[in-house]
């Protein structure tokens, strides 16, 4: 029989480097990411069922009301969910399967009493969180000034995790990282 996979959440203020660090773990065969259900509209780039399904309020809605969602969260004004389906699926086959979640949704796998390796990314300091947000060149005025007063609050939940690593250097947080999940 195929040993049961795990479940790693990966949180982390907007900026921290989250996608970074997940981006060289999707390399890893034995590694499967959850496609998130979502509102919010693409991003240039984006590939519908690749890194989102991108889903009307009304679509989001209905995937609510038939329980398909294993936590779900309003971030920013537009909402998000991870589908039950696809991880069960990845876990019976003995696969690392990763979610790449906010605060809040953290919050509901841990009162669900979800087990599983809970890392939180922070960045070395707020100031630095502020640079890398503009360098990245994504968001305006206004979302940069949201996401900061997002993540002063998001960094206050850092007990929630088992594991909290400083993407000060990325070479070093991404090998604390593949430490901490077993990979
Ligand atoms: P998140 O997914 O957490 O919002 P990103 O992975 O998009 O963050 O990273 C935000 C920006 O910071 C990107 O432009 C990325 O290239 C850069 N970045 C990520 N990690 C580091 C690091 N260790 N040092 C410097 N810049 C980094
Ligand atoms: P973005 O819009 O920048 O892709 O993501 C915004 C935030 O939503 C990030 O912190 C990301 O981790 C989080 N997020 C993405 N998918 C989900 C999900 O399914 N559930 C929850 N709770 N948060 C998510």
């Amino acid at each position: 029989m195929t040993q049961r996979g795990r479940l790693v959440v990966i949180s982390g203020p907007s900026g921290a480097g989250k996608t970074t660090v997940c981006r060289a773990l999707r390399r890893d065969p034995r590694v499967q990411f959850s496609v998130s259900a979502t509102t919010r509209r693409k991003r240039d780039g984006e590939v519908d069922g690749v890194d989102y399904r991108f889903l009307t309020q009304a679509g989001f809605d209905a995937a609510l009301a038939r329980d398909e969602f294993l936590e779900s969260a309003t971030y920013n004004g537009n909402r998000y969910g991870t589908l039950r389906a696809p991880m069960e699926e990845a876990l019976a086959a003995g696969r690392v399967f990763v979610l790449e979640i906010e605060v809040q949704g953290t919050r509901q796998l841990r009162a669900r009493g979800v087990d599983g390796i809970y890392v939180f990314v922070v960045p070395p300091s707020l100031a630095e969180l502020e640079r890398r947000i503009r360098a990245r060149g994504q968001n305006t005025e206004e979302e940069i000034a949201d996401r900061l007063r997002i993540a002063e609050e998001e960094l206050r939940a850092k007990d929630l995790y088992d594991h909290v690593i400083e993407n000060d250097d990325l070479d070093r947080a991404l090998a604390e990282v593949r430490r901490v999940i077993g990979l």
